[in-house]
């Protein structure tokens, strides 16, 4: 389905509507403030709501169709009959059949729009994805960035056989690696937490720290809440960290290596905060086939 139909005088314009990209619509400030700009090319009816101002390209005037985010939605209604995910299509995507929409690059399945034009068609900012391949879920990202290594170079593709790096211990902290990815939405939040316990401490991730805390009996308990991708991969770090400095095998710690456990869990922490979920499929590739990536943290 067309967006703008032959028969509206915006047709002709088009060319002119699609030599605008994201940051032409969606203008950040640097002290931090966002404003949207709407193409006056695409207005049909003019608007002074008094913050805001939008007019057609005839009556346009610098510095006009400026508005605040939250009154984006209802001004491109009122203005240009046009939805966010319309304006997104037109003015980012430079498409105007919805037919061309961005599509699974895995199985070819059509992308849920965010709802926001700061994502787009992606889970995390627009921009926050070069490569510009979107995925309808996680298993198809990671399945055909296995299949791509030559458009994601990141991905430094060694393979140490697990079995030649050693024994259980490390297949054990792999194994819990993988069932701590089994969640339904990796951007979804859970808990990293740690219990000091009679026998040491422990620490780990889960859904519900309240009732964690209570099924372990323990003197004291801290949580932090993250996306699901960064606790696993925090985690994963510091038990493999753990192993190699103190050969560390039982799921509860001994107390005197609290020094250690906090000097580690903070150096990954500021390894994994800013993390996106692009870079971590390119380093949960890399765990997930055999290499531990400490190296590179
Ligand atoms: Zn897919």
């Amino acid at each position: 389905m067309k967006i703008i139909q032959e028969s509206d005088d915006r047709y002709k314009l088009l060319d002119k509507i699609y030599s605008y990209n994201f940051t032409s619509i969606s203008i950040r400030y640097p002290d931090g403030y966002l404003d949207y700009f709407i193409p006056p090319e695409l207005v049909l009816k003019d608007a002074n709501l008094g913050d805001s101002i939008v007019h057609r390209i005839e009556s346009y005037n610098v510095g006009d169709n400026l508005v605040y985010p939250n009154k984006l939605s209802i001004l491109l209604t009122k203005t240009c009959s046009l939805t966010v995910q319309e304006l997104f299509d037109l003015t980012v995507l430079h498409i105007n059949d919805t037919e061309d929409r961005p599509k699974c690059a895995e199985c070819g399945i059509p992308i849920k729009f965010s709802g926001e034009f700061q994502r787009g068609y992606s889970r995390h900012h627009w921009l926050d994805n070069p490569s510009r391949n979107l995925f309808c879920n996680y298993e198809h990202s990671t399945y055909y960035m296995h299949h791509h290594l030559d458009e994601y170079p990141h991905m430094i593709y060694t393979v140490d056989a697990l079995s030649s790096v050693g024994n259980d211990p490390l297949k054990q902290i792999k194994a819990a690696y993988k069932r701590s990815l089994q969640y339904e939405d990796l951007t979804d939040e859970s808990s990293f937490y740690v219990a000091f316990t009679s026998d040491g401490f422990k620490f780990g991730i889960s859904i519900d720290s309240g009732s964690r805390m209570n099924h372990l009996d323990c003197r004291s308990f801290k949580a932090l809440y993250l996306e699901n991708y960064k606790v696993c991969l925090l985690e994963y770090l510091i038990k493999i960290k753990l192993f190699e400095l103190h050969q560390l095998t039982s799921e509860y710690v001994p107390d005197n290596l609290i020094k250690s456990f906090k000097s580690n869990f903070k150096k990954f922490y500021q390894k994994i905060i800013n993390l996106t979920l692009e870079e971590f499929n390119g380093i949960n590739y890399k765990i997930t086939n055999n290499t531990f990536v400490i190296d590179r943290f």
